[in-house]
């Protein structure tokens, strides 16, 4: 996600941070340095040039008191961060719940934007902060939507309201109508609206989704669109804030290579604030977005807020709260314990898209070790501490040689990954009993393990210890049995 300008814009701030006191050129310098950066992300032009423009005002107008403090380029910085939040909208946008339910969302968007999986993204959202809502298949057009929906649905476990089949067959105005009436009826208090999208913007399309809107008065039209088609996302965008009008944005497909031109440029074009971003093709890839967090991730200072979050979600309070008894009570730290972390960890999502979340973590050499990293390596470890009995998950120090050749015929696994497993835990249970005797917490509650479960890159993953003695090394002497 915006991985070219996140990569252009810290070195240009970098850049600054080297030069100490900053003169007019240097603040030259970089201003040109961050507009080349966001028309080469795709940004629209005069979008850049206004961005750039006010960054230098700004910044001119400081910078007198910038270079009485520290550290001056940490001003600027903030200059830049506070005009990227604007322009990402300023503040984080919720949905409006009407005054009387249901509420009624309707999606719009081109064909291919990702509106039906979006629909499931978005209720499964709604129904994990305890809302009852109900999806409603009015894309009649393109094939096989209604069932796509039926099955979106099935999969959150959300009801979906489709008395037509589709495929050219039915009246969405009809069943826009009829879906909200099912609502009301059943208790629904929310209504998500699937509408059909073209391939390009025509006429019958607006003029299909005005008579949804006329028929059903949302009180939320959100336009669905894909990041990654850049520029012409915006010109979309336009087209159907004239065609239909809505309320606010969600950008798909953000997972992409997205230059991320669509993001910077979409607010300041039409008015309009981003709600909501997809980041995968995942029910859960999908979150609110918020303008200052993602104004730090593209400066490269990460997203602690939303990792914190997703932290939160995924840990169950209760084995945490087990968890940190057992610290506190002195016992040791065991591979049961480490499972329970993996498990956890496994649901917060994709290992190297949550590190990504870490500042520092989305650039240069960092971003490709991430790429590198494999979240199937969580699952493999899982299949190895499941094959152990319960009395070597207890106690490690028992897994001899012919232990960890079972073991690894068990996972299906070679015995190296078992000999790196267990080197692995060792260090983490180390790193416990530091941490108990007084070397600082975890950083985040109930996850201690975190830095020994995964390997960002797998040449500095350390081996198991050499020793001279045959007889002494258990994961070499299983080693050797293969
Ligand atoms: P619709 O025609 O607007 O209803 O679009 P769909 O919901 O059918 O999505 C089109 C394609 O984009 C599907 O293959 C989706 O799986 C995929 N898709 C949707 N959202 C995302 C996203 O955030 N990331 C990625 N990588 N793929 C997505």
């Amino acid at each position: 996600m915006f991985d070219s300008l996140t990569s252009r814009l810290s070195s240009a701030l970098s850049t600054l941070r080297s030069r100490g006191r900053i003169k007019v050129s240097d603040l030259d310098e970089i201003v040109a340095e961050i507009r080349t950066a966001l028309i080469d992300s795709d940004v629209a032009l005069e979008v850049a040039n206004n961005f750039s423009e006010t960054i230098k005002e700004r910044s001119l107008a400081a910078l007198e008191q910038v270079n009485k403090s520290i550290n001056p380029s940490q001003g600027i910085f903030e200059i830049v961060n506070s005009e990227l939040i604007q322009i990402l909208g300023g503040q984080t946008r919720r949905i409006r719940m009407a005054k009387r339910a249901p509420t009624v969302i309707m999606l719009t968007g081109l064909q291919g934007a990702g509106k039906t999986s979006l629909a499931g993204k978005l209720a499964l959202y709604l129904k994990n902060q305890g809302n009852t809502p109900l999806l409603v298949a009015s894309d009649l057009q393109r094939p096989n939507a209604v069932n796509q929906l039926q099955q979106v649905g099935a999969s959150v476990g959300i009801p979906v309201f489709a008395p037509e089949p589709g495929n050219g067959i039915g009246d969405p105005v009809k069943v826009a109508k009829a879906g909200k009436k099912f609502a009301e009826d059943k208790l629904h208090n929310f209504v998500i609206i699937d509408t059909a999208g073209r391939l390009g913007v025509d006429e019958e399309l607006m003029k299909q989704a005005a008579q949804i809107r006329d028929a059903v008065a949302p009180d939320e039209i959100l336009f669905v669109v894909d990041a990654m088609v850049g520029q012409d996302a915006v010109r979309t965008a336009e087209a159907f804030l004239n065609g239909v009008g809505f309320d606010g944005v969600v950008l798909t497909k953000l997972d992409g290579d997205a230059r991320g031109g669509a993001a910077l440029s979409i607010v300041s074009r039409t008015g309009r604030p981003i709600m909501f971003a997809a980041t995968g093709e995942k029910p859960t890839d999908f979150d609110l977005f918020h303008p200052d967090r993602m104004a730090s991730r593209i400066l490269g200072l990460g997203d602690v807020a939303t990792l914190a979050e997703q932290a939160k979600a995924a840990i169950d309070p209760d084995l945490s709260k087990k968890f940190e008894e057992k610290f506190a009570s002195g016992d040791d730290f065991t591979l049961i314990d480490f499972l329970s972390q993996l498990q956890a960890i496994k649901k917060m999502g994709s290992m190297s898209k949550m590190l990504g979340m870490l500042p520092g973590m989305n650039s240069g050499a960092m971003k490709k070790q991430l790429d590198s990293l494999d979240d199937n390596e969580l699952v493999r470890n899982e299949a190895i501490i499941q094959s152990m009995t319960p009395a070597e998950r207890g106690d490690v120090k028992i897994l001899n040689g012919s232990r960890r050749v079972r073991i690894a015929k068990g996972s299906g696994r070679p015995v190296s990954e078992i000999n790196n497993l267990v080197d692995r835990f060792t260090a983490a249970q180390k790193m416990m009993r530091q941490m108990r005797n007084g070397g600082g917490m975890p950083s985040m509650p109930g996850m201690p393990a975190l830095p020994a479960m995964t390997r960002i890159n797998k040449t500095t993953t350390s081996q198991p210890p050499k020793k001279k003695s045959r007889s002494g090394n258990p994961a070499k002497r299983a080693q050797d049995q293969i």
